[in-house]
């Protein structure tokens, strides 16, 4: 870590759980101040108790819903002050949907689409205004492996990420901003409980920890990749589902979800 690097302050979108909760977690071990963006205000009240207490840095809260207009401008809000300024931003928030699109509401999709997609633009919008001035910053955008393959509208949104920040890095590297999308394969977290999907449909190989997907990300992020795929085997599915036909790679996932 440069010393640039060092004693700034992230703000993590979906800190109270899962891959958001580890990115606050590596990020106040290597010194930064933290801002936590969830739902849940009790959750990331917790967390950010816990984490100044271990770690001996400044955790704001900043409960907001990032499907909502007004959640989304409170977040903004918080990326244009100032005071503080947020040299890290890390777009993680996100959900599945459980059932195939034409059963999902279109509301429903909409959401997904607009946490995924739309929020990531709006948040990554608001905080390069100060990052390019200052000539320093970083943005990590949780995409998915998912993001190269044709599976369904999560799949679309995450591919709209990624492709989002190949181009951001490539536009923002030069004026002092690393852009980079972190594409996991299956987490252990809360985010197949919390859709209602089976887990035990997934091979224990294909399972990589939370822990190893944050710190792989941080690595790359800070190395200035635009993409950053956790592990061997998920670089070998990328680098083979673009060769490979639609109908091959995607068995499992034709239903239409
Ligand atoms: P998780 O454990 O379920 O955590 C999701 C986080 O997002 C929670 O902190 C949740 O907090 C927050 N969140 C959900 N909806 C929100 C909303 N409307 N507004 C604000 N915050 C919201 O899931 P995770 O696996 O860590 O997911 C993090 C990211 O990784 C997601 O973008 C996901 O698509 C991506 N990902 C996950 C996997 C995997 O296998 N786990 C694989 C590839 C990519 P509240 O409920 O408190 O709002």
């Amino acid at each position: 870590m440069t010393p640039r690097d060092a004693k700034t302050t992230a703000l993590i979108t979906g800190a109270s759980a899962g891959l958001g909760a580890e990115f606050a977690r590596q990020l106040a071990a290597q010194g930064h101040n933290l801002v936590l963006v969830a739902r849940d205000r009790a959750r990331l009240e917790k967390t950010a108790a816990d984490l100044e207490r271990r770690y001996g840095i400044t955790a704001e809260v900043l409960p907001a819903d990032l499907t909502d207009d007004d959640g989304v401008a409170a977040v903004v809000g918080r990326l244009s002050a100032a005071e503080n300024p947020v040299g890290v931003l890390v777009n993680n928030a996100g959900i599945g949907l459980l059932h195939n699109f034409e059963q999902n509401h279109i509301d429903e999709e909409k959401r997904h689409l607009k946490l995924h997609a739309e929020t990531a633009m709006e948040l990554t919008h608001a905080a390069l205004q100060g990052m390019l001035k200052r000539g320093s910053g970083r943005i990590i955008n949780v995409a998915s492996v998912a993001a190269f393959l044709p599976r369904g509208t999560y799949s679309a949104a995450k591919a709209w990420l990624l492709s989002f920040s190949r181009w951001a890095n490539l536009a923002y590297s030069a004026r002092g901003v690393k852009v980079t999308a972190v594409c996991p394969g299956f987490t252990h977290t809360e985010f197949h409980d919390r859709m209602g999907m089976d887990k035990s449909v997934a091979p224990a190989w294909t399972w990589l920890t939370a822990e190893r997907v944050v710190r792989e990300g941080l690595a790359d992020n800070l190395r200035g990749k635009a993409v950053s795929i956790p592990s061997k085997r998920y670089k070998a599915l990328a680098a083979a589902v673009r060769v490979l036909p639609d109908r091959l790679v995607t068995g499992p996932a034709r239903k239409a979800k």
